[in-house]
């Protein structure tokens, strides 16, 4: 998937959010497609990355409104709640139909 992305967009995927559909649609597709974990946990039990009953990648993540570094100096990415001008997508797990926000980005 890395060849159909340029440079300056990178900073996009990497702030770990879903992106707005109405500016990028391919970028939006991109992330939807590839970057969305699980989901698991109560959403979905039977998901692989689940351990006694927790996911063992730690998501969903916490919501953040701005990129910080943490104190081993690793960064959180951005993921701004629906509230804060976070975008979420629809997707369907187990015949459910759910939507994923910022929470569930891979990043
Ligand atoms: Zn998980």
């Amino acid at each position: 998937m890395m060849e159909k992305i340029t440079p300056n967009r990178i900073d996009e995927i990497i702030s770990a959010e879903i992106q707005n559909i109405e500016i990028d649609t391919d970028l939006h597709d991109i992330v939807s497609k590839n970057m969305i974990h699980g989901p698991c946990g109560s959403l979905n039990n039977n998901s692989l990355c689940m351990s006694d009953g927790k996911c063992t990648k730690r998501y969903p993540r916490d919501l953040l409104a701005e990129t910080i570094t943490d104190n081993d100096g690793y960064p959180l990415y951005r993921r701004r709640s629906i509230e804060d001008g976070g975008k979420s997508i629809t997707l369907k797990v187990l015949n459910n139909t759910i939507d994923v926000d910022n929470r569930w980005v891979v990043a």
